[in-house]
């Protein structure tokens, strides 16, 4: 008899889920478009939304009124266009192809040119309602203010010129240049809206909002400045299922390399969740899980599918309980020593985002 591969949706659930809190990811884009005063709030969800998920995020932002949506890659318009019209979609990366030119024109999505050569094949290729980048000191993409006056910036129906800042978390002298190199560019290019705030540049005041702010990481729960945490809920929420719950006896070891040795008798669980998840090896001996309101230490190295958690303390936890992971992005970014960004965007496509 034939043996079929079984239908993916057959599977069983996933040992390992997501929790999108909407209501809180709805909030914080309320609040960041309040805070954005007469500019109004977009919403960067590049790289799946920073890994939380396009089709779990992009819906509760729609229905909560963002109408602009900020992705890097070409490939990463379908999914967007599955949720809100492509017009209110802008490509980062600009055409670099022609591919990527016909793509655009066929679709609708708006390219972001960064470059007069950008500018020129998205001409060559008809052209129509494109996003213009202004580098204004960051000197990673854009068009250098000293090219804003060549020809072929006249020639485009910019609908939106933005800019992007390379110190908004710090309270650096670089934020005002920026500000006022951007106020030069907009004398003297013609766009219908203008753009330079993302989450952090929000908290920077007024002269930053323009037209249009372009958050991301704070809408996903991130607190690039402290006085954002006065109104930036906590979103996702990581969950771990346990594997197995074993006994370590005193002078036992746990896990690779046997980095942590039992100075007591200790129950530990064999949780769901390692670095091929994005659960770096950095959370080795840092991690923090929690059950029912105690909260368990991770022991050991993690490894790739699996970390060890001390549940000691919780005499009745057994296999398939599920485990809360900490994520906190603050706490989790000053423990594990990654960035806020990369504490979202590092979660693997093996959650099942809910
Ligand atoms: C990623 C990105 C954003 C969002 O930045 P956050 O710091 O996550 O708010 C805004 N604008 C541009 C051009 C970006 O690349």
């Amino acid at each position: 008899m034939p043996i079929l591969p079984p239908d993916p949706a057959a599977a069983p659930a996933a040992p390992l889920r997501l929790c999108i809190d909407k209501d809180a990811l709805a909030a914080n884009w309320r609040a960041l478009d309040r805070a954005s005063g007469t500019g109004k709030a977009g919403a960067a969800v590049k790289a799946n939304a920073y890994s939380l998920g396009v089709p779990q995020v992009v819906p509760v932002l729609r229905d909560a009124g963002c109408a602009d949506w900020f992705v890097a890659h070409w490939q990463e318009v379908p999914g967007v266009m599955a949720h809100v019209p492509a017009g209110e979609i802008s490509v980062l990366h600009g055409p670099v192809t022609m591919d990527e030119v016909a793509f655009a024109r066929e679709c609708g999505a708006r390219p972001v040119l960064n470059t007069l050569e950008q500018a020129a094949r998205w001409i060559e290729g008809g052209g129509g309602t494109c996003d213009l980048m202004i580098d204004t000191g960051m000197n990673r993409l854009g068009v250098s203010l000293k090219d804003l006056g060549d020809p072929l910036i006249a020639r485009l129906d910019v609908d939106c010129a933005m800019s992007h800042m390379a110190s908004a978390d710090e309270d650096a002298p670089k934020n005002a240049q920026q500000l006022g190199r951007f106020r030069e560019a907009r004398a003297s290019v013609k766009a219908r809206r203008f753009s330079l705030a993302n989450s952090a540049a929000i908290a920077l005041g007024p002269d930053y909002h323009f037209d249009l702010t372009r958050p991301g990481l704070s809408l996903y729960g991130g607190i690039p400045r402290r006085e954002m945490s006065a109104f930036i809920r906590q979103v996702a929420f990581p969950q771990a299922a346990v594997l197995q719950v074993r006994r370590v006896m005193p002078g036992e070891t746990v896990g690779y390399n046997a980095t942590f040795q039992a100075t007591r008798e200790m129950r530990v669980a064999i949780v769901s969740v390692g670095y091929a998840d994005g659960y770096l090896r950095a959370w080795s001996d840092k991690g923090r899980f929690s059950f029912e309101g105690a909260a368990l230490p991770a022991i050991g190295r993690v490894s790739m599918d699996m970390t060890a958690v001390d549940v000691s303390d919780v005499p009745t936890l057994r296999e398939g309980d599920w485990l809360g992971i900490e994520y906190d992005p603050v706490w989790a970014s000053r423990t594990s020593g990654l960035s806020q960004y990369e504490i979202f965007t590092v979660l693997g496509s093996r959650f099942s985002r809910r």
